[in-house]
């Protein structure tokens, strides 16, 4: 059930009989030559059709996240810390106000990370609901599919590369991306980050025959689905 498909009586009765409810998580950040929405975008899809036979509830996207080391790519936009742990606050605050109980943030984007320590934390404050970050794309049998087709992937690659992903008009170049060999140096960020990653794929192919992305999908779909129904 989308929430944005969906009005308040509809959620009141629907948590007359089920208390789960999934938030996407994504960025809005440099994808090289996908589109600067993708972690979003995938995000939201992977929930939706996870959830879809299940009938659980998903809400629409958190679209922005924590991405700093990306921001002097133009079009990325990022929260500080603070305010994004501050959002993912009063984002579970609400939801357990409406009743729901167990809750499932799908996250596209490893920069999020600081939701997933965040709502362990708050669910030792609110005994009775229990909140789970799920990374889909790196989640054991999504990642191993992932090398299963290709060793080299990475942020911004063929891994993130789906038709609901790459933009119209727009051919990425055919060779994959090697960047140098970099030591255990601090994090990159601004005009460093930009110049050492170029056009932001991080390693591998830009893109693969849409067989192998839906194979991959398919795997991402029935993860997640599973993390959404079992062990709570
Ligand atoms: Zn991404």
């Amino acid at each position: 059930m989308r929430i944005a498909e969906s009005n308040w009586m509809q959620v009141e009765s629907y948590l007359a009989n089920d208390d789960r409810a999934v938030i996407p998580l994504g960025s809005t950040e440099q994808h090289a030559y996908l589109s600067l929405a993708t972690d979003s975008i995938l995000a939201e899809r992977v929930a939706v059709e996870a959830a879809a036979p299940l009938g659980v509830a998903v809400f629409p996207a958190l679209t922005y996240g924590i991405t700093p080391y990306f921001l002097a790519y133009p079009g990325t936009l990022s929260l500080r810390v603070s305010t994004y742990v501050a959002i993912v606050r009063d984002m579970l605050d609400s939801l357990a106000q409406s009743g729901f109980k167990r809750i499932v943030l799908v996250n596209g984007h490893g920069g999020n990370a600081p939701a997933g320590h965040f709502a362990i934390e708050w669910m030792a404050d609110h005994p009775g609901v229990q909140v789970k970050l799920h990374d889909w794309w790196r989640a054991p049998r999504t990642w191993a599919k992932v090398h299963e087709i290709d060793n080299a992937a990475s942020h911004a690659s063929w891994m993130e590369n789906f038709p609901w992903t790459r933009l119209a008009g727009v051919t990425p170049p055919a060779e994959a991306v090697a960047l140098p060999e970099r030591g255990s140096g601090a994090a990159l960020v601004g005009m460093a980050a930009r110049a050492y990653y170029g056009a932001g794929n991080f390693m591998g192919l830009h893109q693969r025959p849409d067989a192998d992305m839906l194979a991959l999908w398919e795997v991402a779909v029935a993860e997640t689905r599973a993390v959404i129904d079992t062990d709570w």
